[in-house]
């Protein structure tokens, strides 16, 4: 941590600035320039607030140098982590696809989805049977039946199953029937429901908080990797800012960034992060340009009338389309769909 002392600060607050920072068991270097005072506070306190600084007397800025996520972090761990499910790596050459509806509706959907997605080359088979909506009227999902229908097809088809858990006492039973277990944007940050899935063996995806910095989600991943885990990976699905012509804001740069500072796969889900079905094929193939480790693509053949997130859907055609646009892109940066 570096601290920028204010100009001709007073020795005594000089003093007490220091004083603080041997109790909290930092090593001090002083350095006095030209114009400015800098202190450099060595060791790493997990759980320090800087702000604790930041109020003294005397104290012009702080800076970390070090992330507060460790094990997240590239520095910890400078390989990527590639996780191997099946036949399938993540995070390795291979840019995963993961396709399906937003919600499972019924067993004929789901398997009717599910045998195109197949078809056109998808992996993984995505799906909600536990629905977070804003509204507590809308579709909640199907529950266990919709879990089991995921199951069935993924089996028929060949293809993993992803799907959310939203509370701690689903954990088991999801962890029953999928292969990996997606943590929605609204739970990025519900930090009992990440430490119990540091506790199970099974995969998770982090989404990306609606309002979540970068290092606030990889700190969620910090979570789940404290547990002992070390098959996490995170997706990136769109923040809100003050921008209406979309659902959300896709932060492709996220992909690059988690990249350099975090050995995690990173996923992109261009569907939420656009929620408009004619934007999701240029960004799919724009965050395959960027380096993603995966996508999350939303696709139903009767969007007009799905029970979630219809507008935002691919249909099956298009869907297609877009996995032959991505090969291509996937070879020319070295990597394959
Ligand atoms: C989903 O993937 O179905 C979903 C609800 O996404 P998010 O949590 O990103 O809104
Ligand atoms: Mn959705």
């Amino acid at each position: 941590m570096v601290i920028v002392l204010e100009k001709g600060i007073a020795e005594e607050n000089l003093q007490n600035v220091i004083d603080h920072l041997e109790k909290f068991g930092f090593a001090v270097h002083k350095s006095v320039g030209a114009e400015h005072t800098v202190l450099g506070a060595i060791g790493v306190k997990p759980g320090f607030d800087i702000r604790q600084l930041k109020i003294l007397k005397g104290v012009r800025e702080v800076y970390r140098i070090t992330e507060p996520f460790k094990l997240a972090s590239r520095t910890f761990k400078s390989q990527n982590t590639e996780i191997k499910i099946n036949d399938i790596v993540i995070g390795g050459t291979e840019v995963v696809v993961m396709a399906g509806p937003c919600s499972v509706e019924s067993e004929d959907q789901v398997f009717r989805i599910a045998k195109t997605v197949s078809e056109s080359g998808a992996r993984i088979l995505r799906g909600g049977a536990f629905k977070p909506r804003t509204s507590p009227y809308a579709f909640q999902g199907l529950g266990e039946k919709g879990l089991e229908i995921l199951r069935k097809a993924g089996d028929k088809f060949n293809l993993l199953v992803i799907t959310e858990v939203m509370e701690t006492s689903q954990i088991q039973m999801v962890a029953e029937y999928a292969d990996i277990l997606q943590v929605g944007a609204r739970n990025m940050q519900n930090y009992y429901l990440l430490k119990e899935l540091g506790k199970i063996d099974k995969p998770v995806m982090i989404k990306r908080g609606m309002a979540a910095s970068i290092e606030e989600w990889l700190m969620s991943a910090e979570y789940i990797l404290s547990g002992g885990k070390s098959n996490v990976m995170l997706c990136e699905r769109g923040i809100r800012t003050f921008e209406t012509y979309t659902r959300n804001t896709f932060d492709l740069s996220a992909i690059p960034v988690v990249h350099q500072i975090s050995h995690l796969p990173v996923i992109a889900d261009p569907s939420h992060a656009t929620g408009l079905r004619d934007k999701v094929i240029p960004m799919a193939r724009a965050a395959v340009a960027a380096g993603a480790d995966g996508l999350m693509i939303e696709v139903h053949d009767d969007p007009d009338n799905a029970l979630s997130d219809g507008p935002q859907a691919l249909l099956p055609d298009q869907f297609n389309d877009l996995m032959n646009q991505i090969k291509n892109i996937a070879q020319v940066i070295g990597r394959k769909i």
